[in-house]
């Protein structure tokens, strides 16, 4: 008898949203799911800025965004447009705004789109509590008041407006009335919809972005439900922000961006990596073409997995002190359990436990995901078994992952790689959790450079949540449950919060790193 499931439920939407335009270039329908990055040269640097837009359209960047923080950088614009010109490179650009209507309105009329954020964009902090129906009523009246000469500016000179939410950034207003919840990112992007509606603009596309995976996957298929039900068809920019750097970065935008994808959702990504931006569209375009406008994504995991439930009436925790563990196919010392095929059960020296094929699923818990691969490389697998799992496993609160790779499977790879997924998905930790910014124009310290000095000073505290970012723009609200926060202030001085509260002020950049594990070791959350 099969042990395959005979009906897994995962989540697919056919969401097709209209097509708008952004320059030349077509964007959502049934265009390919366009790739993005962001500068991180100031805007005003012009040379150094062409130099970068230059280096990611050869890279195959189909979008690129750049800082506009104020009237000098709006004013590089146009020199940036005339450079590329000369040398016949049109990319879109998007000039990416936050707190300053005037800007976005100067911006719109030299590039192709504008990227306004809803959290700061007129809505301020007003420090109230209590926000009451006619309070909701006047700021939104304030809100169309302020984006409406933009809207004007946009329809004029043909240009695009994404509205781009992010979890770090909801206004004071919408953080009273919903949380920093997915419910309220999805209202704070209809606001802005409806206004947009009112008054004609169509050309619009949406971000809802978080440095939490599942918040991201979560906030965007509530949104992409909304406008289905309210009859909207937008398309959707894919991004997890202040994702950090190197693979664990990768592994979640794979888990975030991937599984959005294979779902149905999703009509531009961008890859958010504290690295050199042209290291982000090598990851995308393997996204995007695996899972970009991929009919089959969701049955091909289906057929890659086999689902188990553990016979024990016990969370798994209690039993093992995980939530998840880690499964292999046969005896391995990185792997909390192996699989017995004589006996169809999971051991190992303590533990014995009896587990049954599950004919549906989802099932509450205690659940083992087999993924079996066809000898995958490692690359491959790594973004194959991630996707799967997140699509998978996203409401889970125990379980286990066992991913099964064929004669390619080295046990002690296949449990390295879960390890790394759990964690991606903030599901177990087994080192420190990084929530770092690409950087941009507005950076204050060298985020790149700073951010692998945290790393290699702190990766080994299991668990403990560091954030660095190189401004207050997502800094202040992205960082908000991480124990330490490592935030731009001033050109070359640092802010250090410790669980949201500021510690220590605008320090040199060049002692913060000393000063943050000094904090860290003062305040007993250091472990050699
Ligand atoms: Fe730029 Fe980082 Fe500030 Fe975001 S948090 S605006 S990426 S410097």
């Amino acid at each position: 008898m099969s042990e395959k499931p005979d009906h897994i439920d995962l989540f697919y939407i056919n969401y097709i949203s209209r097509q708008i335009r952004i320059g030349d270039l077509l964007l959502g329908g049934s265009n390919p799911v366009r790739i993005q990055s962001m500068t991180n040269t100031p805007t005003s640097d012009v040379p150094a800025t062409v130099n970068q837009i230059r280096q990611l359209a050869s890279a195959g960047c189909d979008i690129v965004r750049v800082a506009v923080q104020n009237m000098k950088e709006a004013e590089a614009l146009p020199l940036i447009k005339k450079e590329l010109k000369k040398s016949h490179i049109y990319i879109p650009l998007v000039a990416d705004v936050h707190f300053n209507p005037e800007i976005a309105e100067i911006a719109a009329q030299y590039v192709e789109k504008v990227r306004i954020n809803p959290g700061n964009y007129v809505d301020r902090f007003w420090q109230k509590t209590d926000y009451s129906e006619k309070d909701n009523i006047f700021a939104l009246e304030k809100i169309s008041e302020r984006l409406k000469p933009l809207l004007k500016i946009c329809k004029q000179e043909g240009a695009a407006i994404r509205v781009g939410v992010n979890h770090g950034s909801l206004s004071e207003r919408i953080l009273v009335r919903y949380g920093n919840t997915p419910e309220g990112m999805v209202e704070s992007a209809m606001e802005f919809i409806r206004i947009c509606r009112d008054e004609g603009f169509d050309n619009l596309t949406l971000s809802l972005k978080a440095s939490d995976v599942l918040t991201m996957i979560e906030a965007n298929r509530l949104l992409v439900m909304r406008m289905m039900a309210s009859g909207y068809d937008y398309p959707i920019h894919l991004g997890v922000t202040e994702a950090g750097s190197g693979e664990d970065a990768r592994l979640k935008s794979m888990a975030g961006i991937g599984s959005l994808l294979a779902s149905g959702i999703g009509d531009t990504v961008r890859v958010s990596l504290t690295e050199d931006p042209l290291n982000e569209i090598p990851v995308a375009k393997e996204l995007v073409k695996h899972f970009g406008r991929n009919k089959d994504a969701v049955t091909d995991t289906i057929s890659h997995t086999t689902v188990y439930q553990v016979e024990t009436e016990e969370p798994l925790k209690a039993i093992t002190g995980q939530k998840f563990l880690v499964i292999t196919s046969c005896l391995s010392q990185h792997a909390e359990l192996y699989f017995d095929p004589v006996h169809n059960r999971l051991i190992n020296e303590n533990l014995n436990l009896i587990i049954h094929p599950v004919k549906q699923f989802p099932v509450p818990g205690n659940s083992i995901i087999k993924l079996s691969y066809p000898s995958l490389s490692f690359s491959e697998l790594m973004m194959r078994a991630t996707v799967d799992f997140t699509l998978l496993v996203g409401h889970l609160k125990s379980g286990g992952i066992w991913i099964d790779n064929g004669k390619n499977g080295n046990t002690g790879e296949m449990a390295a790689i879960s390890l790394k997924i759990l964690q991606a998905l903030g599901k177990r930790f087994t080192g420190a959790v990084y929530v770092a910014c690409p950087s941009c124009g507005r950076s204050q310290f060298d985020v790149i450079e700073k951010l692998k000095k945290v790393k290699t000073v702190t990766s080994h505290l299991k668990g403990l949540k560091i954030a660095v970012m190189g401004c207050v723009v997502n800094g202040i609200g992205e960082m908000s449950d991480a124990d330490y926060g490592f935030v731009g202030a001033g050109q070359g001085k640092v802010n250090i919060y410790r669980a949201g509260k500021l510690v220590v002020k605008n320090i040199p950049e060049k002692e913060a790193v000393n000063e943050l594990v000094s904090l860290i070791k003062k305040s007993n959350d250091w472990k050699a």
